[in-house]
């Protein structure tokens, strides 16, 4: 029985185990996500600054026409100075340093001239311009962060900028990949007639790292069922498992019928999606087996559409799907037969609208029509073909969006 795509995506993410949390450093933390909310300890900025190397006067002073100044002290970066500054005076003060008492505007310096102790202002700002109030950016007691959160470089950036030092995070899930197919020969080895390099394993791994996971390589297994079967047990001691090829109806196909010998319980087979029809997902207590098919283009559109939303799943990410957006054809769109087909392409602006164009031959084994894509179109099951300017689902092979891609396809069955 073949099932479509967004039923199947919706099948994957019913039921996810959830990781459990562990403390760790801010460094690293990097990528990972929160497992609770983070309160923030401190005011940013902590205290009131100067935006601008300048001087800090009164507004008023301004406002009522003065423009010559007395320069009384000099206030660099992590100086307090706690005596306030004098009517009439200034104080020369540099970005990010402690507004004195008594001021309230800086004047950039590029606006003044100076000489001997005497600032002239010879642009003048509004009454407290150049001033960064204490808690502008964060309030001490804020929620600065909720559970679920991805902490990315802006994210780990701000916790620090606020004093946390540890976090608590979801566990990374641990993600065995294993390649399948005696024809496989990995890197640094000749290649005999008829033999071909792994590259599965490599786009998992990449696709697996993208995702905050931790990806564990465990080689090839090559097409006899002891092999097999070892490698397989070694993989399912981790929460997810990632096998490619031997999942199709092949002589050789031994993937499936090694993971059932090892208790895993089989969810779905075949996915009525081009490329990516024969993937097989299955569970083992609370391991996530997944057998994406062979070909190196529906490895990955299949680790796109069902094992990264699992990994983020597992995260306690709610933003477990990709931007989506509708989008124009740039170029006639082929027809379908009874699949959905996702094709990847890249992206431009034109006359205010998003169009797609296709990034080359979109065969399941073509890698290099993969490399460069920015995202995916969907077309349709039954789809007679269509021409330029015609409106079809698009999403980005970037980023992340919480709301679920409405793909195209069959009814469920
Ligand atoms: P299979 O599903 O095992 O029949 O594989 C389908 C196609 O994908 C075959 O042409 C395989 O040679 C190819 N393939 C399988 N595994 C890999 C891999 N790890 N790297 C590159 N190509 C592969
Ligand atoms: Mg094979």
């Amino acid at each position: 029985m073949m099932r479509r795509l967004a039923d199947m995506q919706a099948e994957v993410l019913d039921r996810m185990p959830r990781l459990k949390a562990v403390e760790v450093a801010l460094d690293d933390a990097v990528g990972s996500v929160l497992a609770e909310d983070v309160i923030s300890p401190e005011d940013l900025p902590g205290f009131e600054n100067a935006a601008m190397d300048g001087f800090a006067v009164r507004g008023a002073e301004l406002e009522a026409g003065r423009r010559e100044f007395r320069v009384t002290v000099d206030i660099p970066a992590g100086r307090f100075v706690s005596d306030p500054v004098a009517r009439g005076d200034a104080a020369r003060i540099m970005t990010g340093a402690p507004m004195p008492p008594g001021v309230d505007t800086v004047v950039q310096v590029e606006h003044t001239s100076v000489e001997d102790d005497l600032v002239t202002v010879e642009q003048v700002p509004v009454s407290g311009a150049n001033v960064r109030r204490a808690g502008e950016d964060v309030t001490a007691g804020d929620v600065l962060f909720e559970r679920g959160a991805r902490l990315g470089a802006a994210e780990i950036g701000l916790l620090a900028a606020v004093g946390v030092e540890r976090v608590r995070a979801v566990r990374r899930p641990r993600v065995a990949i294993l390649a399948t197919g005696s024809e496989l020969v990995p890197a640094g080895r000749p290649l005999r007639p008829g033999q071909i390099r792994n590259s599965n394993s490599f786009t998992a791994y990449g696709q697996v790292l993208a995702a905050g996971a931790d990806p564990i390589l465990l080689g090839i297994a090559r097409d006899d069922v002891e092999e097999t079967r070892r490698l397989m047990a070694a993989a399912l001691e981790n929460d997810v498992v990632i096998t490619s090829g031997g999942v199709s109806v092949g002589d050789y196909d031994f993937v499936k019928q090694v993971q059932e010998e090892l208790g895993v319980e089989r969810r779905f087979w075949g996915v009525a999606t081009k490329p990516g029809k024969p993937l097989a997902f299955g569970v083992r207590g609370g391991t996530l087996v997944f057998g994406v098919p062979g070909n190196p283009v529906a490895a990955m559109v299949s680790f796109e559409m069902y094992v990264r939303p699992a990994l983020l799943a597992l995260q306690g990410r709610p933003d477990v799907y990709r931007p989506w957006f509708f989008a124009e054809a740039a170029e006639p769109v082929r027809g379908t037969k009874d699949r959905t087909e996702a094709r990847r392409c890249r992206f431009t602006h034109e006359e205010g609208a998003v169009k797609f164009t296709t990034t080359g031959p979109q065969g399941s084994g073509i890698l290099s029509s993969m490399t460069g894509a920015e995202g995916m179109f969907f077309v349709p099951p039954g789809y007679p073909g269509g021409d330029v300017g015609e409106e079809l689902l698009a999403m980005l092979l970037e980023g992340s969006s919480t709301e679920r891609p409405p793909f195209p396809g069959l009814q469920a069955s």
